[in-house]
């Protein structure tokens, strides 16, 4: 896997593009770049000089992992940059990152690295290693303000607990109330940024929904009447299916998973699958994030292994593809990438096949183009 650093000026000739956001392919073409912007992706002669030649290639968007945790697993003393290096050469040109005590996590490296700079958590509930707590709404709109002024990209907030992985459908409280949600909708709004709402269980999701978040994470255990809502709505859905496909598929990492327990999880990742694919059948706007970082979930590859989980659950391809390029962008409010259209930077991941028709060529890319 080669990642190549495009100039401002070039033309790209492939054999085939998929620009991220239709069924549409187009064949034997030209991608063109000026002033370090794509200008034209279906050029059949293009005067751009130098030539960078893909003919026996497939080009469609560089990935987007919209749920990981960078800092994460803190025992793990890997360098960031490591890990953002592990992202690029799975292809993943930009990740959004769901919070850690860290504060802002220092990166050096061409991965595009959204950052929450921290989530915002009840006091005394869920959360406490995902970034700070709020004893109430005051609180909660004070963090906003300040993690706002740190730079972040968007607000991640833990509106519930996790789920129960002794008793099924069991999940952890809603922590705020729809309210108190629509209060730190609005404040984050005033600075232009998006609500990342990790909520499972009926109620914090319909809290969260009935509060306008941007996303909602996870899900878990959502009633199909709050399901119909969430596709209604037009409120982007992270469902993450890596971290609990892990302890199914790594049990040699959760060795301390009783036999009953597993029957549980089991279950539940079952029970989410089938939402994913009534979600999809009702136009939800799915989204692919993998929560990379918690165990058993690697940093970069885990996003294909979410994709194919994605299409396991009901998805098309195509839509399995979207979750981690266009609808990825949008959710993210990543202007510059996530697909191959006029305007955009050049985030162009490079297969050896098309996409479309065998997603597990998504394993062995040929080459990530990032801007130079
Ligand atoms: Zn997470």
């Amino acid at each position: 896997m080669q990642i190549i650093k495009v100039p401002e000026e070039i033309s790209i000739k492939y054999g085939q593009l998929w620009d991220g956001l239709s069924a549409n392919v187009y064949n034997n073409g030209i991608l063109s770049i000026t002033n370090g912007f794509i200008k034209a992706i279906n050029d059949h002669t293009s005067n751009v000089e130098p030539v960078l030649n893909f003919s026996h290639a497939t080009l469609m968007p560089a990935l987007i992992d919209t749920h990981i945790h960078l800092a994460f697993p803190y025992e793990d003393v890997q360098p960031l940059d490591q890990r953002a290096q592990q992202y690029l050469q799975a292809g993943v040109a930009a990740v959004r990152d769901a919070g850690s005590t860290c504060g802002k996590l220092s990166v050096n490296s061409s991965l595009l690295l959204l950052q929450s700079m921290g989530a915002i958590y009840k006091k005394g509930c869920y959360g406490s290693a995902l970034g700070y707590p709020a004893e109430n709404l005051s609180q909660a709109l004070q963090l906003v303000d300040k993690l706002a002024k740190l730079g972040a990209k968007h607000i991640k907030i833990v509106a519930s607990g996790i789920f129960s992985f002794k008793i099924f459908s069991k999940t952890g409280a809603a922590t705020f109330s729809a309210s108190e949600l629509r209060s730190i909708v609005k404040r984050a709004a005033a600075y232009n940024l998006p609500v990342m709402a990790h909520a499972s269980g009926d109620e914090a999701v319909r809290c969260c929904l009935e509060a306008g978040v941007s996303t909602i994470e996870h899900g878990y255990f959502m009633s199909r009447e709050t399901l119909k809502r969430l596709a209604a709505s037009g409120i982007y859905w992270a469902p993450t299916l890596s971290p609990v496909n892990a302890q199914l598929a790594k049990p040699e990492l959760f060795s301390a998973l009783s036999p009953a327990m597993r029957e549980v999880i089991t279950r539940s990742l079952q029970y989410h699958q089938e939402l994913i694919a009534e979600g999809f059948a009702l136009g939800a706007r799915i989204l692919a994030g993998t929560d990379a970082g918690a165990p058993g979930v690697l940093h970069g590859i885990s996003l294909l292994e979410e994709i194919m989980l994605l299409q396991n659950s009901g998805l098309s391809p195509l839509a399995a593809l979207q979750a981690a390029t266009s609808k990825a962008a949008l959710a993210c409010q990543l202007s510059e990438a996530g697909s191959l259209m006029t305007g955009k930077k050049p985030y162009i991941l490079v297969l050896k096949d098309n996409p479309l028709n065998n997603l597990r060529t998504l394993f062995s890319p040929e080459a990530l183009l990032i801007p130079a």
